[in-house]
C-alpha cells in the first residue's frame, strides 16, 4: 500500500497541534489525580485545586496579570461572552426595556464570537457602533475616539485579526478608554501566546484568549478580568456551583487547565526567538509569491501584522478549485470563517477587498512545527496550481492582453 501523502499543516490559525509535553503534563489529571476541584474535605479535591491554581499562576504569568484576575472559561468564545454580555449587563446605563441602555463600540472584523454578542446586545436595548478599518485593516484609536459618547460603556477591539492578521492600535485604545473610564475588552486570541502582554502597560480591563491556538487542547481558555483601577465586574452567564469567583459556574475542566496552563507556560518561555523564527517564515511567503506571479497581493498592512498569519490574493482563480489543486496543503480560503457557505470573507470585505480577489485568497498560518522546508513546497505547489488554473482562464488572457476587464460588457459577448 502506498504511503499516505505528508500534509502540509498551514493551519494554525483555526487551531494548532497540542504539544506533546502538554499532552504529558494532562495525562495525570484523568485517572489519577481525578478529584474535583470544589471538594473541600478531602485530598482528592485539594489536589485538583492546586493543579488548577498552578495552572492560573501561568496564565497569570503570560499576561503579566495576577492570578486571581484570571477566569478559565471553556474557550475565547465564551470568553468574549462573558466579557461583553458581562460588562454591558452589570454596566448598563438603565434597566431592560428603557430607550437606550448604554453605548458599546466595536467594528466589523472582529470575530462572530465578538459580533454576534453585540448584535444579541442591540435586541436587548444597548447602542453598538460597528467601526469600519482603513483598507490596510487596521482599526486606530483615533476611530475608537471619534466614536466615544457620553454613555458609552465598553469597547472590544482584537488585538490581532485571525483571517489577515493585522495588528490594531491596542495599547493606544486601552489608554484612551482608561481616560475616559470606558472599559475596554481585547480578543487576544491571534496575540497572546504568540506576542508580549502586559495587562498593565497596556491598558487593558477584559482579554479573551484560548488554549488550541496556543498548542494547548480544545475546549478550554481564559478570560483575563481586572481587578484593581478599575475592578471589573461582570454578571455572569452561567449561574451555579459559584465556581471561578462566581463569574462561571460549573464543575472546572482540570485536564483541560492543567494543559491550557502549561501550554502558556511554553509559550511564554519560548518567546522572542518563535517570534523571529515564524515572521522569516512568514516573510517568505509574502515575497516569494507575488515574485513568482502577477496579480498576486498580500491582504492587509505589509507589516503591522502577527509574524504567524498571512492571507495572500491570486488573481483570476477561484479560491476553492485553488484549494483543490493543492490538495497536500491544510490551509483556509478566504471564504472559510463562513464555513460551509460560499459567501467571501466578510473581513476581507471590510478592508474594501472586492469580492473576486476576496474569492481567491488563502490564508497561510504559521506554527510551531511549520519548517522553512514545507514553507518552500507551499510555495512551489501554490505557484503550480495557480499557473495551471490561470492557463485555463480566459480572463486570464483577456487581461494579460492588456483588456480592462471592468470595462467589458459582457452582455454583448
Ligand atoms: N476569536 C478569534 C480572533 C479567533 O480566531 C477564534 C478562533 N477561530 C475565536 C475567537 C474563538 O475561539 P474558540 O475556538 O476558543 O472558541
Amino acid at each position: 500500500m502506498a504511503a499516505p501523502t505528508k500534509l502540509t499543516y498551514l493551519d494554525n490559525a483555526a487551531t494548532t497541534r497540542c504539544d506533546p509535553r502538554v499532552v504529558e503534563a494532562m495525562l495525570p489529571y484523568f485517572s489519577d489525580v481525578y478529584g474535583n476541584a470544589g471538594s473541600r474535605n478531602h485530598r482528592f479535591g485539594w489536589e485538583a485545586e492546586d493543579a488548577i491554581e498552578i495552572a492560573r499562576e501561568q496564565a497569570a504569568v503570560l499576561l503579566t496579570a495576577q492570578p486571581k484576575e484570571i477566569i478559565f472559561t471553556s474557550g475565547a468564545t465564551e470568553s468574549n461572552n462573558l466579557a461583553i454580555r458581562g460588562a454591558a449587563n452589570m454596566y448598563a446605563k438603565s434597566p431592560a426595556g428603557s430607550s437606550s441602555r448604554g453605548h458599546i463600540i466595536t467594528n466589523i472584523i472582529e470575530h462572530k464570537a465578538v459580533l454576534d454578542p453585540c448584535n444579541r446586545l442591540i435586541r436587548e436595548g444597548f447602542e453598538v457602533t460597528f467601526l469600519e478599518p482603513g483598507h490596510d485593516g487596521i482599526i486606530t484609536c483615533a476611530a475608537v475616539e471619534a466614536a466615544m459618547r457620553a454613555d458609552t460603556i465598553l469597547v472590544s477591539v482584537m488585538w490581532a485579526n485571525n483571517e489577515i492578521g493585522t495588528i490594531n492600535e491596542v495599547p493606544a485604545i486601552g489608554a484612551l478608554c482608561h481616560a475616559r473610564n470606558v472599559l475596554f475588552h481585547t480578543d487576544a486570541t491571534q496575540w497572546a501566546g504568540k506576542m508580549p502582554v502586559d495587562v498593565e502597560r497596556d491598558q487593558i480591563d477584559l482579554l479573551s484568549w484560548s488554549s488550541h491556538k496556543i498548542y494547548g487542547p480544545k475546549g478550554v481558555g481564559g478570560l483575563y478580568v481586572r481587578r484593581r483601577k478599575p475592578r471589573v465586574r461582570l454578571e455572569a452567564m452561567i449561574d451555579g456551583g459559584g465556581q471561578e469567583r462566581g463569574m462561571r459556574s460549573g464543575t472546572q475542566n482540570v485536564a483541560g487547565i492543567v494543559g491550557f496552563g502549561k501550554a502558556c507556560e511554553l509559550c511564554f518561555a519560548s518567546g522572542d526567538s518563535e517570534r523571529a523564527r515564524l515572521l522569516a517564515l512568514r516573510k517568505k511567503l509574502d515575497t516569494a509569491l507575488p515574485a513568482a506571479m502577477e496579480a498576486v497581493q498580500v491582504n492587509g498592512h505589509p507589516d503591522r501584522r502577527v509574524p504567524h498569519i498571512t492571507n495572500i490574493s491570486f488573481g483570476f482563480v477561484e479560491g476553492e478549485s485553488l484549494m483543490m489543486g493543492i490538495s497536500d496543503i491544510a490551509c483556509s480560503s478566504g471564504s472559510a470563517c463562513t464555513s460551509a457557505s460560499l459567501e467571501p470573507s466578510y473581513v476581507l470585505k471590510g478592508l474594501g477587498v472586492g469580492d473576486e480577489m476576496a474569492h481567491s485568497s488563502l490564508r497561510l498560518s504559521l506554527g510551531r512545527w511549520t519548517t522553512e522546508a514545507e514553507v518552500d513546497h507551499a510555495i512551489s505547489a501554490i505557484t503550480k496550481a495557480v499557473n495551471h488554473l490561470r492557463a485555463m482562464s480566459p480572463l486570464y488572457d483577456l487581461w494579460k492582453e492588456g483588456i480592462d476587464l471592468s470595462k467589458i460588457d459582457w452582455q454583448s459577448h
